[in-house]
């Protein structure tokens, strides 16, 4: 039988096994995918499984679990570990609320609300705002799409959606948008790309030009979403041109911030979102720029009225106590919900703004130190820009993808690919704020070592 003062011992042990192999291999030995179930004892038995066993079962699921931690770990839009975030995020688990009434959450109601209520103090919301931490990007990017149809369409939500409701994107959006329009009964097909210009941002005039044509064919125009970060070349859309476009024509305004919104924290960065205090909803991922286990989703509206319209059901036999303003469930898509904000608020609490402030401009400054790498190099092609933490480019005339699997396959570093208009490159990001210059120099060495040594690899 198990006891959890047992278990967490077991947990400490294991935890220090992983931090050394992490040093010793940052990245994880590699099991083919065809060969997962008969490499590792992954099958769920009838009988119970002695002590001794499991603990070694559990160690070979760590040791090739990809390690997203160390600092050969490029390929995604997070990456790292902050340890005040990590603590918080274990005791979330072990104080397991649900998030949606203050009987059940108590005092982290009040730390959720805090993180809204500085962020949104941060992008210049005014005192009618608030916001709730979903399940990720998607999710946000989700009921902001919800609130813009409810506030165009009021009856849909009672006779569902009859009228062609249209909403906006730029080609180089988050591929949420797609699927949010046909689940909110959209359609697929009344979503419009919006092409972008040559460093991947929206293009105001393009935008302006289409919802014209469709008021011309009748259609409603309803939902722009603004990319602050977009997924391939962390580009930022003019936030300010595109508001005085919705403004005019009375569209909701969505900036999705998952991955690059968190520069709200920066003095030097926060003018890339430059006019999102005009937007009716914001959203940014903290598990990406800030650092925290994953998901940590913080989605901003600037009248809190419309999350309610939206969001809030009656139930009596859960909300049976405290005000509206205590019963988070009122203003979220789920029931049960994730305690997401303590390890945030772990984190914030501890590193103070400036802290987070550090954590941001210290991506920037790792992105700056690869890109002069890359245009001081003759071997490698730069297809990003500054300002941007994504860095593109290609090494000689190696096919990115051919480069990037064969890297993954030995193990050397784990970095994606990725593609703009014609090109397609190695995305490297700079996302994990613990990584050092040396580290980033480190990469390309150990590119160029593996290339220099493998030429029948990268063929
Ligand atoms: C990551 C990302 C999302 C999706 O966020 P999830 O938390 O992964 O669902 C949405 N938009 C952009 C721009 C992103 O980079």
């Amino acid at each position: 039988m198990s006891n959890i003062q047992n278990d967490l011992v077991l947990f400490n042990e294991l935890v220090e096994e992983l931090l050394n192999e992490e040093q010793q291999h940052p990245v994880a030995d590699r099991i083919e995918a065809d060969e997962l179930y008969s490499a590792i004892d992954l099958k769920l038995n009838d009988s119970a499984m002695i002590d001794d066993d499991f603990k070694s079962l559990l160690r070979d699921v760590l040791v090739s679990t990809p390690k997203t931690a160390t600092h050969l770990f490029f390929n995604q839009l997070f990456g790292g570990r902050q340890s005040k975030a990590i603590l918080g995020d274990l005791l979330a688990v072990m104080l397991n609320n649900s998030m949606y009434t203050y009987k059940v959450a108590g005092p982290q109601v009040g730390i959720e609300q805090e993180i809204i209520r500085q962020s949104c103090n941060l992008i210049g919301y005014g005192p009618q705002s608030n916001g709730t931490i979903p399940t990720g990007g998607s999710m946000s990017n989700y009921m902001a799409l919800v609130m813009g149809r409810d506030v165009k369409d009021p009856d849909c939500r009672a006779e569902g959606v009859r009228k062609p409701l249209i909403a906006y994107t730029s080609k180089e959006s988050h591929y949420s948008n797609a699927k949010n329009v046909s689940f909110a009964g959209m359609g697929r097909n009344n979503l419009r790309f919006i092409p972008a210009d040559s460093l991947g941002r929206m293009i105001p005039e393009k935008l302006e030009e289409q919802i014209k044509q469709d008021i011309a064919d009748g259609y409603i125009p309803t939902y722009v979403n603004a990319t602050a970060g977009t997924t391939v070349l962390g580009a930022f859309d003019p936030i300010d041109k595109i508001a005085d476009i919705t403004e005019k024509y009375d569209i909701w305004l969505h900036v999705d911030g998952a991955y690059c919104g968190s520069v709200i924290f920066s003095e030097k960065y926060k003018h890339l979102l430059k006019g999102v205090e005009r937007s009716n909803s914001f959203s940014y991922n903290a598990h990406k720029m800030i650092g925290t286990p994953l998901t940590c989703s913080v989605i901003l509206v600037r009248d809190k009225k419309h999350l309610y319209n939206s969001f809030s059901n009656d139930a009596d036999y859960l909300y049976q106590t405290d005000g509206d303003d205590f019963n988070l469930g009122k203003t979220s898509f789920q029931c049960g919900r994730r305690n997401d904000a303590l390890k945030f608020w772990t984190l914030w609490k501890s590193v103070g703004t400036s802290g987070l402030k550090k954590i941001v401009d210290q991506q920037f400054y790792l992105a700056d130190v690869a890109r002069e790498y890359v245009r001081n190099h003759p071997d490698y092609t730069l297809y990003s820009f500054d300002d941007s933490i994504s860095i593109c480019f290609n090494y000689k005339d190696i096919d990115p993808t051919v480069l990037c699997t064969a890297l993954y396959e030995h193990q050397v570093t784990v970095v994606g690919f990725g593609s703009f208009n014609e090109d397609t490159f190695v995305r490297l990001v700079t996302i994990n704020a613990n990584n050092s210059k040396e580290d980033l120099l480190n990469f390309f060495k150990v590119l160029e070592d593996f290339v220099a040594n493998n030429p029948e690899a990268v063929r």
